[in-house]
């Protein structure tokens, strides 16, 4: 047919597995194992009804001005979308429209080379050392945009927050997306940095360490003039992207910091006591400053762990790629979960 020849065909995300059934660990998508702060969960039970009539503020203040006055910023220095995909993606169509690649590492987020084609944006991987650690100098040379996950996903490591600013440094004619997911597990923020360098971009979440990935919040926060952009772009796509429930929550999770910290750091002892779990069994890992564990076994293949926890209604994220192919991405669950997994594995790998 010949309408076809002009269809913008794109070869798609693969997002991890949401299992139906109830009964099963789920580790292999980096969700939160605790629930919201119950602020959050109360602030949309107690919405007034006309909030649902009435189009949401397409500025999304309530949310922005709360995120400003947690980090300390003006309310023109935030912009908040649907979930950091639906913010990296309004990032990539305004900030990377040159005919330059933008980079990337080889080995991060699945999605960046997908939004590149959907925009057309040429781009180039920049291969990670074997440790999965980046090689600023690959960022040194022309290009049309760079974006760099801290903490890395799906390997964990995070690089220190000097190279971040030095590949900032290096570029002042691009825009730098800093994608900080997993940043609240222990990480450094290049946050303060985006007083400095107007060109610095830094995304993070909701999903993740606020535990509201069914919610969908996302921000990036940079320069007024850099948020100006994004929002001139957001308001030719869809002016009301957040709804008004949501605001509510996220602004009730921002304004609950005490439970907020306590989540993480629970977080973070589960991590690294199953760090050490992991070792003990074989496994090693680039050390993780993130809500999962990028591992792999010393004599057992990953294809085979992944399709064995599979079967006891364990999921972790596998990567059939190069170069990561004998890796298993395990999120952080609670300990009782984590226990589960490792008794499991500890039972199968003795076995084998
Ligand atoms: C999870 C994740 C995102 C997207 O999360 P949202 O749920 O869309 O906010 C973005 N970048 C990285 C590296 C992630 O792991």
């Amino acid at each position: 047919m010949s309408w076809e020849k002009n269809v913008r065909t794109v070869v798609p995300y693969v997002p991890g597995e949401q299992p139906k059934e109830l009964n099963v660990i789920k580790l292999n998508t980096n969700e939160n194992p605790y629930p919201p702060s119950p602020k959050a969960v109360a602030a949309i039970q107690e919405i007034d009804p006309r909030e649902y009539t009435k189009y949401p503020d397409p500025e999304a203040l309530l949310l922005r001005k709360a995120l400003a006055a947690y980090h300390g910023l003006k309310t023109e220095q935030v912009f908040v979308g649907v979930g950091s995909d639906d913010v990296l993606s309004m990032a990539f169509l305004t900030f990377f429209n040159s005919k330059k690649p933008i980079l990337f590492p080889d080995i991060t987020y699945s999605f960046y080379d997908v939004w590149a084609d959907l925009y057309r944006i040429p781009y180039e991987l920049c291969p990670l050392r074997d440790d999965f650690s980046i090689d600023p100098n690959d960022y040194m040379r022309e290009n049309g945009g760079i974006v760099i996950a801290n903490p890395n996903a799906p390997t964990g490591r995070m690089e220190d927050l000097s190279m971040i600013e030095g590949i900032v440094k290096a570029n002042p004619d691009s825009v730098v997306i800093v994608d900080e997911a997993y940043v609240d597990f222990g990480g450094t923020s290049a946050l303060p940095l985006i007083e400095r360098y107007e060109n610095l971009l830094v995304v993070q979440t909701f999903s993740k360490s606020r535990a509201m990935a069914g919610m969908r919040i996302g921000m990036a926060f940079g320069s007024e003039k850099l948020i100006q952009y994004l929002n001139d772009v957001k308001f030719s796509f869809n002016s009301y992207t957040m709804n008004a429930p949501t605001l509510h929550a996220g602004a009730a999770s921002i304004e609950d910091d005490a439970y907020f910290k306590e989540q993480c750091a629970k977080v973070i002892a589960t991590r690294e006591r199953t760090k050490k779990a992991l070792s003990a069994l074989g496994f090693t890992f680039a050390d993780s400053k993130t809500n999962f564990i990028f591992a792999t076994h010393r004599s057992v293949p990953a294809a085979e762990i992944f399709a064995a926890l599979r079967e006891q209604g364990i999921y972790v994220r596998y990567f059939k790629k190069p170069r990561i192919d004998n890796y298993l991405r395990i999120s952080i669950g609670t300990d009782e979960e984590m226990d589960t997994v490792l008794a499991f594995l500890k039972t199968y790998l003795a076995g084998r």
